[in-house]
């Protein structure tokens, strides 16, 4: 496996998002270290364009075009939703699902149809998961992956003011409330040794234990 030296409190890392709700969740994420963050936005990096067809690729893509552009290390995350009703569908195409500008509830709405069309009425039916795949860029082009799941239901119509994307129509499994109805500690919270609930909080589970170094 590629080695990318530890974290330390201090570490400057650049976040190579322009999403500002991921930016925030990886603010909350990073509390507890120290780090000293920055994200590909605040630093007017220019967003570059997904062209791939897995989260790995996609998440590459935007790791290392900021790790080159901002000359330190890098964190992208690349996410998103799939339904097994729909084939996994919108996956890597969860963001374009919602159109520019970015309109969330017509994203939702268009999931809702997708699932109408294919007849799937019932919770067994509307089974999806939410996937994160995180990579650690070094300038020098060495870079490292970390995954995530997250496995629920889609309910309809969407409940809850709270979180971003999609979260109030998914409700996650062991849970009666949608990520949208859920705070913030409770969807991304973990601690050493615990994986997490959100699929970002378990790819940042994995992350933290092989990458930063924390008292
Ligand atoms: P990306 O920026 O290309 O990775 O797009 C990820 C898409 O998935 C965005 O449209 C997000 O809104 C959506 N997404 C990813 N994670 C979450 C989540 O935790 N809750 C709701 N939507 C999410």
């Amino acid at each position: 496996m590629t080695v990318i030296p530890r974290l330390r409190p201090g570490t400057r890392l650049c976040i190579a998002t322009h999403n500002a709700g991921k930016l925030t969740e990886f603010r909350e994420l990073f509390a507890p270290f120290g780090l000293d963050l920055v994200s590909a936005g605040e630093l007017g990096l220019p967003e570059p364009e997904e062209t791939g067809t897995t989260f790995a690729q996609n998440a590459r893509t935007k790791a290392h075009a900021a790790a080159s552009g901002a000359n330190m290390l890098a964190l992208s995350d690349d996410s998103g939703l799939c339904v097994d009703a729909l084939g996994g569908d919108p996956g890597v195409y969860t963001a374009d699902w919602a159109g520019v500008p970015r309109d969330f509830n017509r994203a939702m709405k268009r999931v809702e149809d997708a699932l109408q069309a294919a007849g799937a009425n019932t919770p067994g039916q509307r089974r999806a998961s939410f996937n994160a795949t995180l990579c650690l860029a070094h300038p020098d082009g060495r870079d490292v992956l970390y995954v995530g799941r997250c496995d629920g239901t889609l309910i309809w119509p969407p409940r809850g003011e709270m979180g971003h994307g999609y979260d109030p129509m998914f409700m996650p499994d062991g849970h009666d409330i949608t990520f949208g109805e859920m705070a913030a500690e409770t969807k991304h919270s973990w601690s050493p040794g615990q994986q997490g609930l959100s699929h970002r909080a378990r790819a940042f589970a994995q992350f933290v234990e092989n990458q930063i170094d924390h008292a």
